[in-house]
């Protein structure tokens, strides 16, 4: 661990969503680790899920702590974004007691209020984006652009300007097309405000991943860019330490199913790279009739694999389905289902694993490029459509489901079907396929792969961009501008 020649101590304030708080948690380590104090604030609840985690890595000396925030739980379903601004005078308060004192706020997008925490303390506040600059730049296109004006057709793909040659969508399969517009107006133009109030962004990618999208992004927003990831990479060790403990990449935010132990011993018997990873993020709860497809597909695909399966409303329908189907049965050998939570980033770094079926959330498809894999893409909502172009289109590592519009948050289960069975056990046939286009998209993994590492590695350009963050915040508060 290196130390810097004065104290920096950042605070990180994470948005409560496994999706926001699992990479600004890797994120405050790597900063910890490079010497600067670090501080998560967050709610009991989500504390309690990195406990573990951050206690180990300040036994071993890292200058990190979390510190739990109560959290108005009775409002959390109804009126979210409200009720994560009465985190704001607590978080404001424990600061003020803090020794040493703040010297940055690195917090997400929505928690916009923390401009203001910024700004009463004196010390810049920079903006952490849960995805890559691909969809953030994409976004703001759209938005900036009257690209759509002409467009008349919700499921006619477009090319939006400024971005990467290949680069189409369909109106349909915007982000905003995929949340309910009124619960998030209010808070949308706060948002905005707030980021451009911002001194820099920050970014879980890396440079070699975003096809020219950063430098343009820099433009457009006048602002310091910089990209500090693939941020999982900074999880060592696949499974048990040698002494019984879970790593740290295997328990990286909720404990895993007691079915993924089992697993990982099944994926130790397996073929190099011959099992298909199906998981489909951390929030959306698809209809039981959507999952009977995805697990009819999974069985006819004759390929080995693992099925993630977030329990959730219906769950007892789908597991009706499993039993009076004996599901389980007929695949032994060859599948294997995990109820609740999988150790997902020490499962694609195992090396049976050669496949991984996602639904492009940000992370994932992050987690799938570090350990070189192809993947089958299946986006569900939010940017998860924009993610599936990078993948497919522009970097030529996926094969798609074929998922044409997204299901609306929250709503997931009134959708029915949207992927057939058929379209799952081909997708995967591709994706293994052993002709050309098979070997030369799991080549271009590879190298892809290859690229994360060297970014997060002394001299790599993410490892280059946190000390770049360190020397600003280091400047003092009083820097121009890009
Ligand atoms: N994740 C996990 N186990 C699971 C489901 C998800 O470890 O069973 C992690 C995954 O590795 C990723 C995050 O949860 O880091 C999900 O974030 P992502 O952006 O992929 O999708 P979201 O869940 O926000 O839709």
């Amino acid at each position: 661990m290196s130390s810097l020649p004065q104290s920096v101590h950042i605070v990180f304030i994470p948005l409560l969503a496994q999706g926001h708080m699992i990479p600004v948690v890797d994120m405050a380590q790597i900063f910890a680790s490079r010497g600067a104090v670090a501080t998560i604030c967050t709610t009991p609840v989500n504390a309690h899920r990195f406990r573990t985690t951050i206690d180990r890595s300040s036994e071993l000396g890292m200058p990190i702590q979390l510190v739990e925030i109560p959290f108005p739980c009775e409002e959390l379903l109804t009126k979210f974004y409200g009720a994560i601004g009465k985190l704001q005078e607590p978080i404001e308060k424990h600061l003020r007691e803090r020794t040493p004192a703040p010297s940055c706020i690195i917090s997400d997008q929505y928690i916009f209020w923390s401009f203001e925490t910024a700004q009463r303390f004196g010390i810049p506040r920079l903006v952490f984006h849960a995805m890559g600059c691909f969809p953030v730049l994409s976004t703001h296109n759209v938005k900036h652009s009257n690209c759509l004006d002409s467009i008349t057709s919700d499921l006619e793909p477009f090319e939006v300007p400024g971005m990467p040659k290949g680069f189409k969508i369909t109106k349909a399969q915007l982000p905003w097309n995929s949340v309910r517009q009124q619960d998030f107006e209010v808070f949308r133009g706060k948002i905005q405000e707030a980021e451009m109030a911002a001194q820099g962004v920050m970014l879980n990618s890396f440079d070699d991943l975003e096809h020219g999208c950063i430098e343009a992004y820099r433009k457009v927003i006048g602002k310091r860019v910089w990209c500090v990831g693939p941020v999982s990479l900074c999880n060592k060790a696949p499974f048990a330490e040698p002494n019984g403990n879970e790593s740290d990449m295997y328990r990286r935010g909720n404990k895993a199913s007691s079915d993924a132990e089992k697993c990982m011993a099944w994926l130790d018997s397996m073929k190099p790279r011959s099992v298909i990873y199906a998981c489909l993020g951390s929030l959306c709860r698809l209809a039981p009739s959507q999952l009977m497809e995805l697990g009819r597909g999974l069985g006819a695909s004759q390929q080995p694999f693992v099925w993630v399966n977030k329990r959730g409303e219906g769950d007892s329908e789908l597991e009706n389905w499993l039993m009076e189907e004996r599901f389980e049965e007929r695949v032994k050998g060859r599948g294997i289902v995990i109820r609740g939570w999988a150790p997902q980033v020490a499962m694609l770094s195992h090396l049976a694993i050669g496949g991984f079926l996602t639904h492009c959330g940000w992370n994932s498809a992050l987690e799938g490029i570090c350990s070189a894999l192809p993947m089958i893409t299946w986006p569900l909502f939010a940017e998860q459509f924009v993610n599936e172009v990078l993948v497919v289109d522009i970097l030529r590592i996926g094969v798609r489901v074929g998922a044409k519009v997204p299901v609306r948050w929250g709503e997931e289960r009134k959708v029915g079907i949207l992927v057939r069975e058929d379209e799952i056990a081909r997708a995967i046939h591709a994706l293994v396929s052993e002709d050309e286009e098979g070997e030369v998209r799991r080549k271009r993994a590879a190298e892809l792969g290859e690229k994360a590492r060297q970014a997060m590695q002394e001299g790599g350009s993410s490892h280059s961009n946190v000390s770049r963050v360190l020397q600003y915040i280091m400047a003092g508060p009083t820097q121009e501008a890009v």
